[in-house]
């Protein structure tokens, strides 16, 4: 039976339901009437809440039980109208009276969502025990089943990722319901000043749910839009719908938290901005060198293993975070304008254009004079020109050309010269993190900053854009908030040819 026709015969049942039973139903005139929500949250793409039965949208049956008429539709359909983030789940149907049943998501083709006036939304789930037939129900929580890294909110520090967490288990593991003050307002009433003051109900969610609290001295927290900011003592977690906010007395507000990083480093790759700046400011020539796709813990196994003898001689290490996503071009502009996703605007592979000036505008403003050296790719658009890239050899490895481009340029005695060396991204990608082909490749990229620095007359920074984890079948990947992906060396140094 085609859709139309069964959607006309719902219409025709429920009708003659009514005429039947003479009560009210959620129809009225064929228009569909508000009755009280039901939402679904958690692990969704999109919280849905129904608050009408529309003929129109739902697939609707009356069901008899005992005495009632419910009239009911798919739960499946409800929740695929939601969008769960993953093909597993489980399903907690959650009463207004706190009552819960938390199922598999894995056999509900037979069950059904029904209203009727007596217990308004109640869960039919004929292949499940009776006890999951929650009435009165006013919410469901998808809670997702094997999440990947990008699903969840991820808690990590240096050399470690902690825990994971999703917004479906925090809602089902339950949260305090506090007043939030939104406003006051008076008005006089006979010369009687009358005052009402606003609050909002929050789910807050305590630290403790999501960190063990001795673990750490100091918090960042990292929006999915790529905000950081300090936790603050008096910050607190909401959970919305399907995502975890963070609030804090002095207006911050991230609508959706993607991780913690505990007792972060100083040091982010926004700095590479600020100190290559300094530098010009103070007439000192600048050589900035992006190593793409170094991440701490292959730093960590290459100077274990007596390799990159350049850098692991060199002083002036520190530890850094890359920013999020921990992705080239986000990375990259956050390097060359010195900000965060939300004001360089590029939180994406998609966005190109920076907000902000970089530094070679900063640069160019000044009358200095700039050259950035990479390979046919350009991640982001730099307000440069020209941007000066280099052809792949006939090895195809672009970065021996780029390598000698450079060395000619500081010839041309350049106040700032930037170099992106891509290769050990892209031998990362098909090999992993410590795979001897990317090792080598580091030792490469290396060598070619051993034999700039003994060149440059000026200060030098090497930094990398993120890091690079090993996937199951051994390529390598990045781009998550994960210890692997976001933890980066960065170097400061003299260039070997700097007059004393
Ligand atoms: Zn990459």
């Amino acid at each position: 039976m085609n859709v139309p026709w069964r959607r006309a015969i719902s219409i025709l049942a429920v009708l003659a339901v009514t005429l039947l039973l003479g009560c009210s139903n959620p129809f009225v005139d064929g228009e569909p009437e508000r009755i009280a929500g039901l939402r679904v949250t958690g692990d969704v793409e999109r919280p849905t809440e129904i608050d009408t039965l529309d003929p129109e949208k739902w697939d609707i049956e009356e069901i008899t039980r005992g005495e009632r008429r419910i009239t009911s539709i798919s739960l499946a359909a409800l929740i695929e109208e939601a969008g769960p983030l993953t093909e597993g789940f489980q399903l907690a149907l959650v009463g207004h009276d706190g009552r819960s049943a938390v199922i598999p998501g894995s056999h509900l083709v037979d069950s059904r969502i029904g209203w009727s006036k007596e217990h308004a939304w109640e869960a039919i789930n004929p292949r499940y025990p009776i006890s999951s037939n929650i009435k009165d129900l006013r919410t469901l929580i998808i809670i997702a089943e094997d999440p990947d890294a990008y699903q969840t909110i991820n808690v990590i520090r240096s050399e470690e990722n902690l825990t994971r967490h999703t917004v479906g288990s925090l809602l089902l593991a339950g949260y305090d319901v506090r007043p939030s003050h939104v406003g006051a307002s008076a008005q006089v009433e006979d010369g009687v000043r009358l005052e009402a003051t606003i609050y909002e109900r929050e789910r807050v969610v305590d630290v403790e749910r999501l960190v063990d609290r001795e673990a750490f001295d100091a918090m960042l927290v990292v929006g999915r839009g790529g905000e950081m900011h300090d936790c603050d003592p008096h910050g607190r977690f909401v959970l919305e719908d399907a995502s975890l906010a963070y609030h804090d007395d002095d207006g911050t507000e991230i609508p959706a938290v993607k991780g913690l990083i505990l007792d972060p480093p100083a040091r982010k790759n926004t700095d590479v901005y600020e100190e290559a700046v300094g530098w010009l400011r103070g007439d000192t020539p600048a050589l900035v060198v992006l190593v793409d796709g170094l991440g701490w813990h292959q730093y960590l196994h290459m100077t274990a293993h007596g390799r990159m003898p350049f850098l692991a001689s060199r002083e002036g290490l520190v530890q850094a975070l890359a920013v999020y996503p921990s992705i080239t071009p986000v990375n990259f502009a956050a390097a060359v304008t010195g900000a965060l996703p939300p004001d360089s605007g590029i939180i994406t592979r998609n966005t190109r254009v920076p907000e902000v000036p970089t530094i070679f505008q900063w640069a160019e403003d000044r009358g200095l004079r700039s050259a950035l050296v990479m390979g046919p790719i350009s991640p982001i658009e730099f307000g440069i020109t020209p941007t000066l890239v280099t052809r792949a050899d006939a090895d195809g490895c672009e970065d021996s050309a780029i390598f000698e481009r450079s060395m000619a340029l500081i010839e041309d005695e350049y106040d700032l010269l930037f170099v992106h060396f891509k290769s050990p991204d892209t031998v990362g990608h098909a090999y992993g993190a410590f795979a001897e082909e990317t090792l080598a490749t580091i030792d490469t990229v290396d060598g070619y900053l051993s034999r700039l620095h003994a060149a440059w007359d000026g200060r030098m920074v090497v930094f990398s854009d993120h890091g690079m984890k090993t996937m199951d079948d051994g390529t390598g990947e990045h781009g998550m908030l994960l210890y692997d992906d976001m933890y980066v060396p960065q170097w400061s140094f003299d260039g070997g040819a700097t007059s004393p």
